[in-house]
């Protein structure tokens, strides 16, 4: 698929960042190229279209899942809720501590952002131990919402981040 190809061609890798050892996979080039970046949302239209029947929200991850999310969710005619992280969102939240590829981190959504019942495509830029996601996921079943799955542009295969997920459904664009 060349909408892969031309994705593909504009990640850069940051080798060090932000941590000696971790090689950051940079998106912002996906950004700035028009083509791409609807590229990206057609991609994941496309699966999500095809796999799944009814989606009621679109939830994306802080901070990058909310670059893709709301893109998403206008094409699938669905609302965009926030995955936030801790101390960011006014009035009721809920939360969920994590950790992440390096340091710890904590989840918060706003208590009303889904209801029970709810199907939800959580989306973000990158999959690596999939402690985010995970966090996220736990989040949406505390609430009671259905995950249907979770998409990312991006996946370090050697972290084993879709293993963790399980049984959610992961899809990912680009494989590292
Ligand atoms: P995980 O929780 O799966 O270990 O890490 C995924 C989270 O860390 C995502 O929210 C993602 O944005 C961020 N992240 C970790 N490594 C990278 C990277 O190399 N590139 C980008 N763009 N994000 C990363």
């Amino acid at each position: 698929d060349c909408r892969l190809d031309l994705i593909k061609s504009l990640v850069r890798a940051f080798p060090d960042f932000p941590k000696k050892g971790i090689i950051f996979r940079d998106i912002c080039p996906i950004l700035k190229s028009p083509e791409a970046l609807s590229a990206v949302i057609s991609l994941f239209e496309q699966h999500v279209r095809e796999k799944f029947q009814k989606v009621d929200l679109v939830v994306g991850l802080d901070a990058r899942g909310f670059l893709f999310g709301p893109l998403l969710a206008q094409r699938l005619g669905v609302g965009f809720v926030l995955v936030r992280k801790k101390g960011k969102l006014p009035g009721a939240t809920v939360s969920v501590a994590y950790d992440l590829e390096y340091g710890k981190a904590e989840a918060e959504i706003q208590e009303d952002a889904v209801s029970p019942g709810q199907k939800v495509i959580l989306i973000d830029d990158l999959l690596a131990t999939g402690g985010t996601l995970y966090a996220a996921c736990a989040l949406m079943q505390q609430q009671r919402a259905e995950v249907l799955g979770c998409l990312v542009v991006m996946e370090l295969k050697d972290l084993n981040g879709a293993d963790k997920l399980k049984p959610h459904h992961v899809h990912s664009l680009l494989q590292y």
